[in-house]
This record gives structure tokens, C-alpha cells and sequence, in this order.
């Protein structure tokens, strides 16, 4: 623990519910490592107290914080300024501060993309599938384009809802697949992120894709689960059998916290600590 005293600065996590977040054991350990006078708190904060709420941790002087379900897009309207990158998630998961007042960007696009950005692979030419539609495909899929994917495929299983998701970009072309249909284009793919809660303790022994599906994919895909309780869900312990490539949600965590971090105390964030610290709360869970 933080010693505090009157210097003591505040970050936090908003969200609702809150109490499972790890971001706060995460952000602590970096804190300390550092030598800095911050403590890092959760808020749990209803819906409807969302404006109360932020105008109250501007009062308290916090310096930044993050923020999760349910209010990454109804956070919008509160804020001072929102970035190009958040505006196109159409999310924001981090807020600092500037002179004009609170500023909200998205580091989940960083985060998915930093374990990615390690391989040596020609994005341009690979198909991806998405599998879900909500909050996190929003990070995914603005993240592949970035990376330079061109073909995304996307699967949900309210076909409104997945037209609308599709609709909602008008600069990039994607194909949508209905969720009964989501293993016909294996063939082509080479990158699979689950970003649906299939698969998520408690519900461990359900998978979005089975291994008769992931037989399809080509040797060399890589299957990415945002997921990171339990460590490896099903999708990724198939995947291992099949001997794909596999990443799990934990670098996303990581690297979003990473770079919300640096955001607010301007120097690098240290990954290491932070890793080891979720790796700790995480078993701490089990
Ligand atoms: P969300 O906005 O609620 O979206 C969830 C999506 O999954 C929706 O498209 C939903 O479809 C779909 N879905 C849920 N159950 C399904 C089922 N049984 N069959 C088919 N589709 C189903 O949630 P989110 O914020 O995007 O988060 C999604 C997942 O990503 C969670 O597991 C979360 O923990 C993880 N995540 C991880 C990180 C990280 O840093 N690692 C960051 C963000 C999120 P309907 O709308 O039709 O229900």
C-alpha cells in the first residue's frame, strides 16, 4: 500500500459492476514501483449518476481514470474533447486531463494490437474473423484496419444488430456473417479474435469455435480470445491442440493499462511490474 498524505494523488476505474476489475492491482504495483504519490481506486458509478459522477472527480482533482461497462460510449457527451481514435471506436476506456477540461481516448486498440505487432505477418493480405459485435469488436476491428486488414468478416447473432455494427462504418468495408454461419470462411482466415464472453468462467467448457472448425483455418492462423479468466478458455486450448498461434485477453489488459498509465504521469509505464501484478490477482482469484 501507498503511503498517503496530503501530496497523495488520485487515479481510478469507473465502471458498474466494478468490484471484479484488476486494474486497480495492476496501475498500484506500477505506482509503487515508480516511487509516485498516487493511488489508483475503483468508483463504482450507476448509470445515472455518470455526469454527477465526473464532474465530482474533476471537483476531487483526480488526475485521470479509466473507464468500463457500462459507460465507455455514454461517456461521450461529458467530456471536454475525445480523440480521432476514440471517436472512430466510438468508445473510451481512458480520460486525462488538459486545459480544456477532460479529454477521452481509447489505449484498448493499442492494447489488442501490442502482442500482434510482434509478428512479422503481411496484415494487408490476411482475412480476420471478429466473432461479436458489441463494445470490444468496435476495438478489434478498428485495430485490424489500422494494422491494415482489409478483409473482416464479423459474426453475431442478432442479425439487426450485426447489420447496424456493419453500418456504423461507413470507411471500412466489412462482411457480415450470420452467427450459424460464422466457421464458412475459416478457409481464408488467419486471424480468429473471440471477442464474446463464450467461453469465460464460470462458463468454461463452452467455445465459439469448435476443432472441427478451427481444422479448417490455414497452419499458420493466429486465434486471439479477448478472455482472460480462465487462462487458456477452450477456444485457445483447441487452437494449441490444432498448434495455431493463440493469444489471450491478459497483453490486451496489460498494454491498454499500460498506456492509460502513461497518459497520466507522462513516462513510461513499467510492463513487467504490471504484468506480474495481474498474473498475481488473476491466481489470487482461482
Ligand atoms: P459487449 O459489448 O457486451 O459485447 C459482447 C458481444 O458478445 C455481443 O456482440 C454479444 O451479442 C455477443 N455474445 C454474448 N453472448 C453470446 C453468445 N452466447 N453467442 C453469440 N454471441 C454472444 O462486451 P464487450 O465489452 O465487447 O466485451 C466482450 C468480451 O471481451 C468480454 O469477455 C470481455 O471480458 C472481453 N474484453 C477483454 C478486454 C481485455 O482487455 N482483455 C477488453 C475488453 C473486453 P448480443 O449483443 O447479441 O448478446
Amino acid at each position: 500500500m501507498p503511503k498517503i498524505s496530503g501530496h497523495t494523488q488520485l487515479l481510478g476505474v469507473i465502471g458498474d459492476p466494478i468490484a471484479h476489475t484488476l486494474s486497480p492491482a495492476m496501475h498500484n504495483a506500477a505506482l509503487e514501483h515508480l516511487g509516485l504519490n498516487y493511488v489508483y481506486v475503483p468508483f463504482g458509478v450507476k448509470s445515472q449518476q455518470l455526469g454527477v459522477a465526473i464532474a465530482g472527480l474533476d471537483a476531487l482533482n483526480v488526475v485521470g481514470f479509466n473507464v468500463t461497462i457500462p459507460h465507455k460510449e455514454t461517456i461521450l457527451p461529458y467530456l471536454a474533447d475525445v480523440s480521432d481514435l476514440a471517436q472512430q471506436v466510438g468508445a473510451v476506456n481512458t480520460v486525462y486531463r488538459s486545459e480544456k477540461g477532460w479529454v477521452g481516448t481509447n489505449t484498448d486498440v493499442h492494447g489488442f494490437l501490442a502482442p500482434l505487432r510482434q509478428q512479422s505477418y503481411p496484415w494487408s493480405e490476411i482475412a480476420v474473423l471478429v466473432l461479436g459485435y458489441g463494445g470490444a469488436a468496435r476495438a478489434v476491428v478498428t485495430a485490424c484496419y489500422d494494422l491494415g486488414c482489409r478483409q473482416i468478416y464479423i459474426s453475431g447473432r442478432q442479425g439487426e444488430r450485426l447489420e447496424a455494427f456493419v453500418a456504423s462504418w461507413p470507411q471500412i468495408t466489412l462482411h457480415p456473417l450470420p452467427w450459424s454461419e460464422r466457421a464458412t470462411c475459416l478457409e481464408n482466415v488467419s486471424l480468429v479474435v473471440n471477442t464474446t464472453p463464450i467461453g469465460m468462467s464460470p462458463h468454461t467448457s463452452a467455445t465459439p469455435l469448435t476443432a472441427e472448425d478451427l481444422a479448417k483455418l490455414p497452419a499458420t492462423a493466429i486465434v486471439y480470445d479477448l478472455i482472460y479468466k480462465p487462462r487458456p478458455t477452450l477456444l485457445l486450448q483447441l487452437a494449441m491442440a490444432r498448434g495455431l498461434q493463440t493469444f489471450d485477453g491478459l497483453a490486451m489488459l496489460l498494454h491498454q493499462g499500460a498506456a492509460a498509465l502513461e497518459y497520466w504521469i507522462g513516462q513510461p509505464a513499467p510492463t513487467a511490474i504490471m504484468a506480474t501484478a495481474l498474473e498475481t490477482a488473476l491466481g489470487r482469484e482461482k
